[in-house]
């Protein structure tokens, strides 16, 4: 009984594990706020609460609709080796050549996080502030996702190699246990992007390169900590749940050289990039004049809908953490 009860709080707790984990997501697109250039800055800050808050949105509606899923990843060993020649960069000839069906199944972060940009151009273009916060906040978690080495690899939770858990491992235990402390968060400022297609197939690459990396330093870890070691259990609001061990944790974060948080700051530098792309590119529109900005009774019971389909839901479509 003990451990059947046991065993359903852990599925419990690695269902609530995603990408970035909600507190990396919030992290990023918060920080990002502070890149920005000064006709920018005033208007992210004044609704930086939104653009924390709704990081994650993009994660729970994967609670709602199927054709999320494959927004936040790509499988892209699944055409060959590094570094994958093989797959077009061009969306549509990437559809000819393996079909719609094919590329969907295997995930379209890389060209999903374009479509994301050319929405917020256009939003900028409307000076439409629902538009312009709601995709401001979903953009930075598509570019904070295509930044986790495990969203471009197939044995994305270590499933394959009998490393289960290792996706929310990387991307929630260590910055949640990590970040506060130790990582530094000092970044500079938001660039322009000339070729936003170029550098995001440039991260992607760069994540998928770290994938086996990621995967072989937990396995090397776990040859050499005793068994009881490796694990502890924490208390989460009244629930004993086991989670990875704070030295098991350092001593992978410390395996990894940074890597968790060089990719944080490189999504924080992305996200903050791409607003201000976006705005440029939309001709630099003044944000205290902006329209529309009030969110509908519909749009704020989507987002309530959101939050309802994530706490009693089960993702829809397939499983990608
Ligand atoms: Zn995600």
């Amino acid at each position: 009984m003990k451990k059947a009860l046991f065993v359903t709080v852990l599925l419990l707790v690695s269902q609530q594990c995603f990408c970035w984990g909600f507190f990396g997501h919030r992290k990023i697109n918060y920080l990002a706020v502070f890149l920005l250039p000064p006709e920018m800055i005033g208007f992210y800050k004044t609704h930086i609460d939104f653009l924390t808050e709704h990081s994650v949105d993009p994660d729970k509606r994967r609670y709602a609709i199927p054709e999320e899923g494959p927004r936040h990843y790509i499988d892209i060993d699944h055409y060959g080796e590094y570094p994958y020649k093989n797959l077009p960069h061009n969306y549509d000839s990437a559809v000819a050549k393996f079909s719609s069906d094919t590329v969907n199944a295997y995930g379209i972060v890389p060209w999903w996080v374009q479509t994301m940009l050319a929405r917020l151009t256009n939003a900028f273009k409307e000076k439409n502030q629902v538009k312009i916060l709601k995709l401001s906040a979903e953009i930075g978690h598509y570019l904070a996702d295509a930044h986790v080495p495990l969203h471009a690899s197939h044995n994305h939770n270590g499933q394959f190699t009998n490393q289960n858990g290792i996706h929310g491992f990387w991307e929630s235990r260590v910055p949640e246990l990590l970040a506060e402390k130790e990582f530094d968060f000092w970044i500079g400022k938001a660039e322009h992007i000339k070729n936003p297609g170029q550098f995001i197939w440039a991260r992607v690459l760069e994540s998928a390169a770290a994938a086996d990396t990621v995967l072989r330093f937990e396995k090397e870890l776990t040859q050499t900590t005793a068994a009881d070691q490796k694990y502890s259990f924490e208390n989460r609001n009244g629930v004993t749940i086991r989670t990875y061990s704070t030295s098991f944790t350092t001593g992978y974060n410390n395996k990894l050289n940074g890597m968790v948080e060089r990719r944080m700051r490189q999504s924080i530098f992305a996200v903050a990039s791409f607003w201000y792309t976006a705005w440029v590119n939309a001709g630099q529109p003044d944000l205290k004049k902006l329209s529309n900005k009030e969110f509908t009774a519909e749009e704020l019971k989507e987002f309530e809908e959101l939050n309802t389909n994530w706490r009693n839901g089960k993702i829809v479509g397939r499983e990608h953490e």
